[in-house]
């Protein structure tokens, strides 16, 4: 099979990597933007049966759990390749596309049992999971967590608050940062909590910007017991499975934002060139052309970086490097794609701020970007250490 990148930078990707970028384009043209009025309307939730729908196309198109082991029903995939399917994904407005099966990447080091009782399920569309870190006092700083954990007899017993739980509402499964108390020694420790499990309670359900899918509830966890092996990545490793972790959430989040802001483009500039104003197109005027052009070359630079950020982490790069360079994708890219969202409004003028303009969708959905896995000043805060403790050449080169 011999084919054609549909992006020019895309040449020299195998022709995997391409029938890949393909499938995920497809799914995203003819299954998610279809449905973006409908969820818009709906608040982000779509009626039972549609969802079915979405989960059902995306297996078939075998876009479920990317990054998974093929043996626990993953598709093994680069990152590489895995930035082809985000950026994907990140044309489509709403989040529908958090209905395709998948779990968090941390599932890969749990015990088996876990992987039979949770992993699997959640690639076949079976269940849903949340990753619960944030706390009331603990955000950008989260050494701040009070959650806690103590040994008993046959595991452990928890107690704390979390915050922000994205998919906290629907999840059937937690996996829960808490600081394990051994002998006075606070241990930062992901365990698995099932949310069915005594004493786990939602107490509150805001709402937020953006009309998505899931909430981010607060959930409760008072003298939640779990057992000796409902712990990830071992007794004190959170906070190392964490930052591998979130290389890989900044890179998706970048990648997802190049996708915006190519959608943004395409449709804004389509707006430009036929509507007129003034005896002329409104593209003629500079007003109007410049910000798509700036836009443009955001998002040009934007994907050169973020796609480096990728082939660094498949070649095995120094992970230092890669995580100091995904933070760099992550505030460059999620910073461009709101400006251009923020600029498109502006050129859609009135239509802009309708709900039923991409533009108008965008503007608020992306702004989350900017906050959630680290806000844009912790990302300089990684950047500029970096700088310090790797050096320039790292960095930039
Ligand atoms: C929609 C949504 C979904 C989320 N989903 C999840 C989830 O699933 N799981 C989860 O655990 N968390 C989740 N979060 C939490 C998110 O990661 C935090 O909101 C984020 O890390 C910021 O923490 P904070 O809100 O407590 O803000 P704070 O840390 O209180 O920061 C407030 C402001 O101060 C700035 N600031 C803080 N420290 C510094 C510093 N050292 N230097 C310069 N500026 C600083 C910040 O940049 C920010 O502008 C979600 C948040 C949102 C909004």
């Amino acid at each position: 099979m011999n084919q054609t990148a549909t992006i020019p930078g895309d040449q020299g990707l195998t022709d995997e990597a391409l029938d890949l970028q393909r499938r995920a384009r497809n799914y995203v043209e003819d299954v998610l933007i279809p449905l973006e009025q409908e969820a818009e309307l709906l608040h982000g939730r779509l009626p039972e049966e549609t969802i079915r729908l979405v989960k059902e196309r995306a297996l078939a198109a075998g876009l479920t759990g990317g990054l998974h082991k093929s043996e626990n029903g993953g598709q093994g995939w680069s990152k590489t390749e895995w930035f082809l399917v985000e950026e994907q994904l990140g044309r489509s407005t709403n989040a529908i596309s958090w209905h395709i099966p998948n779990g968090y990447n941390v599932w890969d080091l749990a015990a088996e049992k876990h992987v039979e009782k949770w992993l699997k399920p959640l690639l076949r569309g079976e269940a849903r999971d949340a990753y619960a870190v944030t706390e009331r006092g603990a955000g950008s700083d989260p050494s701040g967590i009070e959650t806690t954990a103590v040994r008993t007899e046959g595991g452990f017993r928890i107690n704390g608050e979390k915050w922000f739980v994205t998919s906290g509402d629907v999840a059937d499964v937690l996996v829960v940062m808490a600081n394990l108390d051994e002998g006075g020694e606070l241990l930062p420790t992901l365990f698995v909590v099932d949310k069915s499990l005594g004493g786990v309670e939602t107490i509150e359900d805001p709402g937020f910007t953006h009309s998505y899918p899931d909430g981010h509830p607060t959930i409760r966890f008072e003298d939640v017991e779990v057992e000796e092996d409902d712990v990830i990545g071992g007794v004190g490793g959170g906070d190392e499975v964490q930052k591998a972790w979130f290389a890989e959430e900044r890179l998706g989040i970048a990648a997802r934002g190049i996708g915006s802001m190519w959608r943004l483009l395409e449709e804004t500039v389509e707006w430009a060139v036929t509507r007129e104003q003034g005896g002329s197109r409104i593209i003629d005027y500079q007003g109007v052309s410049f910000p798509l052009a700036d836009s443009a070359t955001d998002a040009a630079a934007g994907r050169l970086l973020t796609l480096e950020v990728a082939r660094l982490i498949d070649a095995g790069a120094d992970p230092k490097v890669c995580h100091n360079k995904a933070s760099m994708a992550k505030l460059f890219v999620s910073e461009a794609a709101w400006r251009c969202a923020d600029r498109c409004v502006q050129i859609f003028g009135g239509r802009g701020y309708r709900r039923d303009n991409v533009a108008e969708r965008f503007l608020r959905e992306l702004r989350v970007d900017r906050i959630w896995e680290g806000t844009s000043e912790i990302q300089r805060l990684i950047i500029a250490r970096g700088l310090e403790k790797r050096g320039v050449e790292a960095l930039i080169q």
